[in-house]
């Protein structure tokens, strides 16, 4: 059984619930449309190969880290063509496992795992089913300007979502960007009561891949 893999990689989480742990990333590739506009890993649409679950838990293993987190492009595309299967295999071996989802496919509900849900609001429209907001532990949003918070804080309201549950990341895939939409960020953070999360990796690295 073969899944769609654009890069395996070991670093620290760099954004979210949790982030600055270290941990092993699995970037599956593909994505579903519509993409977002601000993609951060648009390598991932199109940059991948195919790799059996051995060599996938190879690979992983070779890091000597039982934190595995699972992301993409959009990891659930793969649920019933293989990342099941790995899914049982990494929890088998000892893995504690994050997922990392838009919620634009169907979200399973994984079992003893983690699942950070993104909702993406693209051409006027939140692409988000209620099913796949159940099944999120987290929820993460990136914010742009002004109207963006207020789409975002609306969303929130509308479903019902707990706000300590809900992480504000600003838009920016290089340092400057980010730095630009700190300080708005961080007041929309602290009048909501949602947490405001950084992209650790672009303020340290830039746009630099596979860090
Ligand atoms: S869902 Fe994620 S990988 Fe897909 S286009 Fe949006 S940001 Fe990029």
């Amino acid at each position: 059984m073969n899944l769609v893999v654009t890069e395996i990689f070991h670093s620290l989480q760099g954004e979210g619930p949790l982030l600055g742990i270290p941990s092993v990333f699995i970037r599956f590739g593909g994505c579903i449309e519509p993409l977002c506009p601000w993609c951060d890993t648009p390598y991932a649409w199109h940059d991948f190969s195919e790799m059996g679950l051995d060599e996938i838990l190879q690979k992983v293993a070779q890091y000597g880290c039982r934190e595995v987190v699972v992301t993409g492009g959009e990891p659930f595309l793969q649920w019933e063509t293989g990342l099941k299967d790995l899914h049982g295999r990494l929890l088998d071996g000892g893995y504690r496992l994050v997922y990392e989802t838009s919620g634009k496919a169907g979200v399973p509900d994984p079992p003893g795992a983690v699942v950070v849900l993104s909702p993406k609001h693209i051409g006027g429209t939140w692409h988000v089913s209620q099913t796949n907001l159940q099944r999120a532990d987290w929820f993460k949003f990136v914010a742009d300007d002004e109207a963006s918070m207020e789409e975002i804080c609306r969303f929130v309201e509308a479903n019902t979502l707990p706000a300590e549950k809900v992480f504000i990341m600003p838009m920016g895939s290089t340092r400057a960007d980010q730095m630009q939409r700190m300080e708005a960020v961080f007041a929309f953070c602290r009048a909501h009561g949602y947490r405001m999360t950084p992209r650790l990796h672009v303020l340290i690295f830039d746009d630099r891949q596979g860090v």
